[in-house]
């Protein structure tokens, strides 16, 4: 693929066609500075809800024809059934994504590959360009590698999308994966790895420092009048200033030719900058129970510090710290400060 990136971008849904048409409009006019623009539209959505807008359906694939018709772009869309690949396929979509929730269970997987397979024999004028596979709901690296495996065995063309699990980034499984298969393009979905519109184009930057393939973005010519996700989606020249620092990023590579390549070190750091965070949500969510524990002596008239407890708390310590190969030592001055912050909470 070299140094051309691919950016998917359109709504998270299909919603109207006046909609369909305005933001592949606003896409396109992104173009200028993108190698590889793909409109994207789901028009099956896999809701959380019942009750909330589940899709347009087959008629949302019309509008895709005719946004590639008209500015001349290739199309993708969302399959999570054999039926749902035969109607996309018929309505000659050039791309299908797999979505997270379906990604996360193989059978539903299979069906889709093995629809392709078969509608690759059935379709005279097959043109299926490749198919996205998100990485799954939950943090499954070698699910993630199966389902790769799955759709190469379709022989159509795969890239994986990262979007992470529960607004979490789980750099770690997307790294296992881009080690094990350097060879299958990586976008990144920064859209559903925040699910806030704020946050999106920030993120970007991931994929220059990542030395990720691309991105798959939810933009959407009036975000505020979404059907799902609105809280994520952003207007197409809110990515603006993101595509033109990836630009710059991908068209000089290393400014001093002898520099090492950083890309490895970036994701380290990335999946360390996770855990830290981590690791001051778990402090942060501590400080809180404290304060309670401390309300409650205080009602019952009991101190704050009590010994007891704390012994108590330091056996714990040396069986964790057994466990998990850190030294007492450490374990016991990083509890040191802690809990003298637990009792400042308590005083
Ligand atoms: C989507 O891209 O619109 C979508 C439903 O994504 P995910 O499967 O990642 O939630
Ligand atoms: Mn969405």
């Amino acid at each position: 693929m070299g140094n051309r990136k691919y950016l998917v971008l359109g709504p998270c849904a299909a919603e109207s066609r006046e909609q369909v048409m305005e933001t592949a409009s606003l896409v396109c006019d992104l173009r200028f500075q993108i190698s590889n623009l793909i409109f994207r539209a789901g028009v099956w959505k896999p809701r959380t809800r019942p009750d909330t807008f589940q899709g347009i359906g087959e008629e949302g694939l019309g509008w895709l024809q005719e946004v590639k018709e008209r500015f001349g772009i290739p199309v993708a869309t969302e399959v999570a059934t054999p039926e749902h690949v035969e109607a996309a396929l018929k309505a000659g979509i050039d791309y299908l994504w797999i979505g997270a929730r379906s990604s996360a269970n193989p059978i539903v997987v299979q069906s889709i590959c093995s629809a392709i397979l078969d509608l690759r024999l059935k379709i005279e004028d097959f043109r299926l360009k490749g198919v996205l596979i998100k990485n799954p709901v939950n943090a499954d690296a070698a699910l993630w590698l199966g389902n790769i495996e799955r759709l190469e065995a379709t022989g159509i063309p795969v890239a994986a999308v990262h979007r992470g699990c529960n607004h979490q980034p789980c750099w770690a499984m997307a790294h296992k994966v881009r080690l094990a298969r350097p060879d299958i393009p990586m976008l990144l979905d920064p859209s559903h790895m925040s699910g806030d519109a704020k946050v999106v184009p920030m993120l970007m930057g991931k994929v220059a420092e990542l030395g990720l393939d691309g991105a798959m973005v939810e933009v959407h010519a009036h975000p505020e009048q979404a059907l799902s996700d609105r809280k994520q989606q952003i207007r197409p020249d809110g990515l603006m200033s993101a595509l033109k620092v990836l630009n710059d990023a991908t068209k000089s590579p290393n400014d001093e030719p002898t520099a090492p390549n950083d890309t490895e070190l970036n994701w380290l750091r990335a999946e360390i900058d996770e855990l830290d965070e981590t690791l001051w949500d778990t402090i942060a969510a501590r400080m809180e129970v404290s304060k309670r524990i401390g309300e409650w002596k205080k009602a019952h008239g009991v101190a704050p510090l009590q010994p007891e407890r704390v012994k108590v708390i330091g056996e714990r310590l040396k069986v964790i710290g057994e466990r998990l190969h850190l030294s007492e030592q450490f374990m016991q001055k990083m509890w040191e400060i802690i809990h003298e912050q637990s009792l400042n909470e308590q005083y």
